[in-house]
């Protein structure tokens, strides 16, 4: 067909299955397994389908933006608040990444910001990690369009420490550096201070995994307000209403009860911590996770392998039979029970 010749071509972003049987564990997509505040549920009852036949606020001004910039002591000129941090990043990407030098990232890391670069023909660069995972600071010291990896790190769950942070936003003065935080929640420090120092740096977060709101879409960036400002106006030149009544509503509940955020936390930190045990018992080796996720290879027993084997069990984590990475899964931190049962199947497949 004549017409195909015109047509844009892109290999999408393959996100993890979503298996529609109930029985399946899922510990692949990095949810969390505890349900959202219990203020979100009170707040539903509270929604008015009459505000549904309007268009919904500008993000904003709406009290989402009010509870999120009390949290984390900013002003609402410092926060952006998207469809979910895909499309914070996505418009990021757009808005911030224009040079004609590469924008550097790491060769592991969330595999969408290789899509958001050939979608928007950005040119970039990927630098290696070093043999454990680690991202090197140095190599992010080379004249560049503009830096972004995650912090900790995906799939690894490496955490980088805010001095290193610092150093590679303060040799990249002259572009923007992104720090993708989604798992920061879950042991981490976050590099917001720096934003004050660095009128380069945005930080991104995420409901959707330390606030159990993935299916809500709610995302949001932190930085100086000349960014927000730029990343506001490619926003509303690209669809002005990204986020529906709904989440702009219910997301507020979420962020109010810090007790209930905190608790939720620090019981994954536990489970995962008894997980590094559990699985180091079973012969499998990792690295030191600061996510919702451990990314975990057997001594013995090829990934790939017990990824299927898994799945026989009805037991889903993620696997990519990628370069470098082609002998580790990552596993979700599920509830204590459901990864009670991920040990007992283990237990038979490598045991
Ligand atoms: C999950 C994830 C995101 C995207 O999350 P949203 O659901 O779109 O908010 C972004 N970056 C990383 C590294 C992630 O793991």
């Amino acid at each position: 067909m004549k017409w195909e010749e015109n047509v844009r071509k892109v290999v999408p972003y393959t996100p993890g299955e979503q298996p529609e049987s109930k029985n399946v564990i899922k510990l692949n997509t990095n949810e969390n397994p505890y349900p959202p505040a219990p203020g979100v549920a009170r707040r539903i009852a509270e929604l008015e389908p009459e505000k549904m036949r309007l268009y919904p606020a500008f993000p904003e001004q709406t009290e989402l933006a009010e509870v999120l910039a009390a949290h984390y002591g900013i002003g609402t000129d410092r926060l952006f608040i998207g469809d979910g941090s895909d499309d914070v990043l996505s418009l990021a990407f757009m808005t911030f990444f224009q040079s004609d030098q590469p924008v550097l990232f790491p060769d592991i890391t969330y595999s969408f910001y290789d899509v958001w670069a050939k979608l928007y023909r950005v040119p970039y660069e990927t630098r290696a990690l070093d043999e454990n995972f680690r991202i090197r600071t140095e190599d992010y010291r080379q004249p560049n369009g503009g830096v972004i990896f995650p912090n900790p790190n995906a799939p690894t769950g490496i955490l980088m420490g805010v001095e290193q942070v610092e150093e590679i936003v303060a040799a990249n003065r002259d572009v923007v550096v992104i720090v993708d935080e989604a798992y920061i929640d879950f042991g981490g420090t976050s590099c917001l201070p720096l934003t004050w120092k660095y009128d380069n740096l945005l930080v991104v977060q995420t409901f959707s995994k330390s606030r159990s709101m993935a299916g809500m879409r709610i995302g949001f960036a932190m930085g100086d307000p000349k960014l927000i400002k730029y990343i506001n106006d490619v926003k509303y030149s690209v669809n002005s209403y990204t986020m529906n009544y709904a989440a702009l509503q219910l997301g507020v509940e979420a962020v109010r009860d810090r007790a209930y955020f905190e608790e939720c936390c620090e019981k994954i930190i536990r489970t995962r911590e008894q997980a590094e045990k559990e699985l180091g018992g079973l012969g499998f080796t990792f690295p030191k996770s600061y996510g919702n996720f451990i990314f975990a290879g057997h001594e013995r027993m090829p990934a790939k392998e017990i990824f299927q084997k898994l799945k026989e069990n009805d037991i889903y984590v993620r696997y990519w039979d990628k370069e470098r990475i082609s002998n580790y899964m990552r596993i979700t931190i599920g509830t204590d029970e459901q990864m009670e049962a991920l040990y007992r199947a283990l237990r038979e497949i490598c045991g």
